[in-house]
């Protein structure tokens, strides 16, 4: 199966429409609640290609995002008033509807609210990726009714992620870190029928160890999942797991362990020798997936590890992609992130698509109404 989405092209001729766009325009900001200021614009110019091919064909563009998890009331924290302004300057005459969360329809994914969002509307484009994997109204709501397409983003997450879920270059190696064994078992299920080896690393390979019958001190450590872990391990597919482990030890001091970690000890990142080894695989590699921290990156103690990752994924030929927001985040501090071929825009989105091969904003886009 492929997910095919009509793009931009199949709207025809959009001179003199008006477009709803619906953008992921969630950026990250600081600041007291009454005068936040974004930290990062990189959402709101990724959005750019699309507004700007549409609005060079005369189209009248207005975008819509949510921002941050406002649950359905207005408030000054979450207004998109900040956004507002750096899109007015980036894209002089684009319209930004105010926060889609701040009523419920949105995440009800409520009639009554998506008529109302799509009033006045000739076409809807979409190209929040991050958020394409939520059946919430904005981003299934509008293809009922309005022509729609995927705007440049999404079109460009829709083939990268595609084509390595059903044609990747091999060997396909994945890499998989991050916090929980739980979120992820989805995806590690869906890849080790895919890839050629799947290394993991991150707090979520405690619980594989644990399977194996290693002690894992007081790591970060799933034991409902342990048994699922171990069912996976013994469908003899390539799994690769740390040899090494570093952390700190019962009272507190940084140590080195091999894969029995003692009592009140706790693993924070993957040894240099695993890190070695999980780098020649990804240097050898033609095709590679990287999703999680290797280890608490946020601790420069614990970031080497998740470095060497970041650095092989930077100097392998291979074709390269990095999903999650966090393991998106490591690659960019040690800047890295133009030296991959594609970050994707959406962590939660980028396991559903690999995992399942379609998302519920994709399938709406396919089932819009034609131009007439
Ligand atoms: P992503 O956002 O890339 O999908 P996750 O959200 O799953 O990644 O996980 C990222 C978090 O996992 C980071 O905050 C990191 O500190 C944490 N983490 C990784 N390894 C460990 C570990 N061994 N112990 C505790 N936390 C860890
Ligand atoms: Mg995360």
């Amino acid at each position: 199966m492929s997910a095919q989405v009509p793009v931009l092209e199949d709207l025809g001729d959009v001179r003199g429409k008006r477009i709803l766009v619906r953008t992921d325009f969630n950026v990250p900001m600081s600041g007291p609640d009454e005068d936040r200021h974004i930290t990062d614009d990189f959402r709101i110019r990724a959005a750019l290609p699309t507004i700007e091919w549409l609005r060079e064909r005369g189209a009248i563009v207005v975008c819509a995002s949510h921002l941050g998890r406002p649950k359905g009331t207005p408030s000054a924290k979450y207004s998109m008033a900040p956004v507002a302004k750096r899109l007015a300057e980036l894209a002089p005459g684009v319209d930004l509807l105010e926060n889609l969360r701040f009523s419920p329809g949105e995440e009800g994914n409520d009639d009554a609210f998506t008529r109302q969002l799509v009033a006045g509307f000739d076409l809807y484009v979409n190209d929040a990726f991050g958020a394409a994997h939520r059946a919430h109204a904005s981003i299934v709501g509008p293809p009922r009714t309005l022509p729609s397409a995927a705007g440049r983003l999404l079109q460009r997450e829709v083939e990268v992620l595609g084509g390595l879920r059903e044609s990747a270059k091999r060997p396909f190696v994945a890499v998989l870190g991050g916090s929980k064994v739980s979120d992820k078992l989805g995806v590690i299920e869906a890849l080790i029928e895919r890839v050629d080896e799947l290394l993991i690393g991150g707090a979520m390979c405690f619980t594989f160890l644990a399977a194996l019958g290693n002690t894992v001190g007081d790591s970060l450590c799933e034991p409902d999942q342990i048994e699922h872990c171990r069912k996976l391990m013994a469908k003899g597919v390539s799994i690769q797991l740390p040899e090494d482990i570093v952390g700190v030890d019962a009272s507190g001091e940084y140590a080195t362990f091999g894969t029995r970690l003692p009592q009140g000890a706790k693993g924070f990142d993957i040894g240099p020798g695993t890190a070695a080894r999980f780098s020649d695989v990804i240097l050898a590699a033609r095709s590679v997936f990287w999703n999680g921290p290797m280890g608490m990156f946020e601790d420069p103690r614990f970031a080497a590890g998740t470095r060497t990752v970041a650095e092989a994924m930077a100097e392998t030929k291979a074709f390269t992609v990095v999903g999650g927001g966090d393991s998106a985040a490591a690659l960019a501090e040690f800047g890295f992130d133009d030296d991959v071929d594609h970050v994707s825009t959406g962590g939660g989105a980028s396991l559903e698509f690999l995992e399942l091969g379609d998302l519920p904003g994709l399938a709406a886009l396919r089932g819009a109404p034609r131009v007439r």
